[in-house]
């Protein structure tokens, strides 16, 4: 039987380029000893305060349909957060609280997005960008940006792409690159979406990681409130990955909108899991805590790779990952990876599966033990000074 071809067309057909991780994880499965560099997924668990409040929710009888947009002490508790950060006035209505980040990203292109709209976003980016575009019916333009700038995008690439598009989705502090936009930069985005009237999707769910700089959200910027959806997450933040808790912040009558599609959609998220999160945001030593293990482990890998022949390390101004450029070995960033998890068993993510303007590079997850970490980045680091003498 044909299928439609909106959810035949989501992966755009050709791989997804997340071989290497799906070989590692085949390697693993078949008793190998492998060290994962590669997904954004904390080495701990959900902070113990968190799970308590779930589990006592869940006791309590917090086990039946949620209401639809969210629990009201939880939206306020966003909205709270968002109000903060931005200075917007920011209640209940601009607040839908969704099952994670991503249900929150493809809620934003659903609500702003007609099929066949040109919707803009930024390579290198996160992987599921295009295929959550492509879902919503819209079509994904990538805009690039270069390493050189450390990966901050240019007004005048973005004006040059906006022409007739929709929508622009964002993402500061960047995955993969690590890049915590500028005022500057962001002066620029904001601009190019004034202009072209596009809306903004501002994806934040690094938010509470930022080691360099400080992370300034668009919504804040002039005439930015009413053209951006902001969404979040207490994946990254809280080490909640698997809770699925998220939300998209916004005009009242968008979010109104994007709760029609919740209620044919996910029908809200468990009770229980949103009382564990208004737990969560009342307890901000939670989100540094964890934030700070990053912080450590970012500089860790820093004075590791300082002065390696054969790659030179982006410093991540923010989020859990560090990019390397490694393109004085010769090799792109795919066949690097593959050739060092043959040689030594560790799996790092090539620049290519974020995008073409990635290439050359690899993605580096802070997500081990920092003496594990650091082996690995001695490991990698003899690696490439080996190629790159090669290459010279
Ligand atoms: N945006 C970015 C940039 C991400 O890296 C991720 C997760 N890796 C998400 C959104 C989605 O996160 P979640 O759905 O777990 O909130």
């Amino acid at each position: 039987m044909r299928l439609s071809r909106r959810i035949e067309g989501i992966t755009g057909g050709g791989s997804d380029g997340w071989e290497l991780f799906y070989r590692a994880r085949a390697l693993k499965a078949a008793g190998e000893e492998v060290l994962e560099l590669t997904v954004g997924e904390h080495d701990w668990t959900t902070p113990r305060p968190i799970l308590d409040a779930m589990h006592a929710a869940a006791l309590a009888g917090h086990t039946g349909y949620a209401v639809v947009p969210g629990l009201t002490e939880l939206r306020q508790a966003v909205a709270a957060r968002l109000a903060e950060r931005t200075g917007v006035a920011t209640g209940v209505e601009n607040v839908l609280i969704t099952p994670g980040g991503q249900a929150g990203l493809f809620a934003a292109h659903m609500a702003v997005c007609d099929p066949g709209d040109r919707a803009l976003h930024l390579d290198p980016y996160y992987a599921t960008y295009p295929g959550t575009i492509r879902a919503a019916g819209a079509t994904p333009v990538a805009v690039e940006t270069r390493p050189d700038d450390g990966f901050q995008p240019r007004a005048a690439d973005l004006d040059a792409a906006a022409q007739g598009a929709r929508a622009l989705l964002v993402n500061t502090p960047n995955n993969p690159t690590g890049a915590v936009y500028s005022r500057a930069t962001l002066d620029g985005v904001a601009e190019a979406a004034r202009t072209h009237d596009l809306w903004l999707i501002s994806d934040e769910v690094y938010d509470t990681q930022v080691w360099e700089g400080t992370h300034l959200s668009p919504r804040a910027l002039p005439g930015m409130a009413e053209r951006t959806l902001v969404v979040g997450s207490l994946s990254k933040s809280h080490a909640m990955t698997g809770s699925r808790l998220g939300w998209v912040v916004g005009p009242e009558e968008a979010i109104a909108r994007m709760i029609d599609l919740a209620t044919v959609t996910t029908y809200g998220v468990p009770t229980f899991i949103q009382q564990a999160a208004v737990t969560a945001l009342g307890q901000p030593a939670l989100e540094r805590e964890g934030a700070e293990v990053f912080r450590r482990r970012r500089d860790l890998a820093a004075r590791t790779l300082d002065g390696c022949e054969g790659l030179r390390l982006l410093p991540a101004q923010g989020a859990m990952y560090v990019m390397l450029d490694i393109r004085p070995t010769g090799l792109s960033g795919e066949a690097f990876a593959h050739a060092l998890l043959d040689a030594h068993r560790i799996a790092v993510m090539p620049g290519e599966s974020f995008g073409q303007a990635a290439a050359g590079h690899l993605r580096v997850a802070l997500t081990v033990a920092d003496d594990r970490l650091e082996a690995a980045l001695e490991t990698l680091a003899r690696f490439a000074a080996a190629l790159a003498a090669e290459a010279a």
